[in-house]
């Protein structure tokens, strides 16, 4: 093993592990995925510790347990279709294309999306498509998903992922005001849309039409 192998092992064995996530699944995907080559530039170094990071046009890499608390949640299989708004880095995109049949991502920042789908195509991940927009309203071309993640805080659920959330399906989402969020998985299932809230977290803003969109700035 590798230096790096050897800190993501430790990462997942304190991190999430030893906090509760317990989907072996997902741990051994966090054990696959070189986290290092997705942090900002001269970051490589904190890129096994436990926080956020810079990556770049004000954006960040999420915090490892942070991560490993959503996929936990999505409960993928391995057959899902999963649609992710917040492509950022391309770290947790990376996590889920481990884990479900395919990987649908949007994000707002074009030099983020083509950084990440440079670093997705390097690691030889076939299972991702890549998209700049906003994702806020979803990507309409490709619904239903059976599972949404939302990376970037939101005021509300956008009704547009909503929608396109596949029935049974499930959507996790990290929802309030700007400074904190709580974490919000959603299940729909035989038309019943049930909201559980799973913790305080703190995203970026996640900013388009049906998030922080202009009518709000006043708010930011
Ligand atoms: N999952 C990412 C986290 C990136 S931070 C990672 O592991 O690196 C959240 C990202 O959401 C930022 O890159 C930001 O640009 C993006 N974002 C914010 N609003 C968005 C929107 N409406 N549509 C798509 N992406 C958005």
């Amino acid at each position: 093993m590798t230096e790096w192998d050897d800190q993501r092992h430790e990462m997942v064995a304190r991190q999430i592990a030893g906090r509760g996530v317990s989907d072996e699944r997902v741990l051994e995907a966090m054990r696959e995925v070189p986290r290092h080559l997705f942090v900002g530039r001269g970051m490589e170094q904190s890129a096994y510790s436990d926080h956020a990071l810079p990556i770049g046009e004000g954006q960040t890499i999420s915090q490892p347990y942070m991560v490993a608390v959503m996929t936990e949640a999505l409960s993928l299989t391995g057959a899902e279709k999963v649609l992710e708004i917040g492509t950022g880095s391309g770290y947790q995109t990376a996590v889920l294309a481990g884990l479900a049949d395919r990987v649908f991502s949007v994000e707002r920042i074009e030099p983020l999306a083509r950084r990440a789908r440079e670093l997705i195509d390097e690691l030889g991940i076939h299972n991702v498509s890549v998209r700049v927009g906003d994702g806020t309203i979803g990507w309409k071309e490709f619904e239903p998903y059976d599972r949404i993640i939302v990376t970037a805080g939101s005021p509300e659920v956008p009704q547009s992922l909503l929608e396109q959330l596949a029935d049974p399906g499930i959507l996790v989402i990290p929802v309030g005001p700007a400074s904190i969020q709580q974490l919000t998985i959603i299940d729909k299932r035989d038309g019943v849309v049930a909201e559980r809230r799973a913790g305080g977290c703190t995203f970026v803003p996640l900013l388009g039409r049906e998030g922080w969109g202009p009518e709000r700035e006043g708010i930011y």
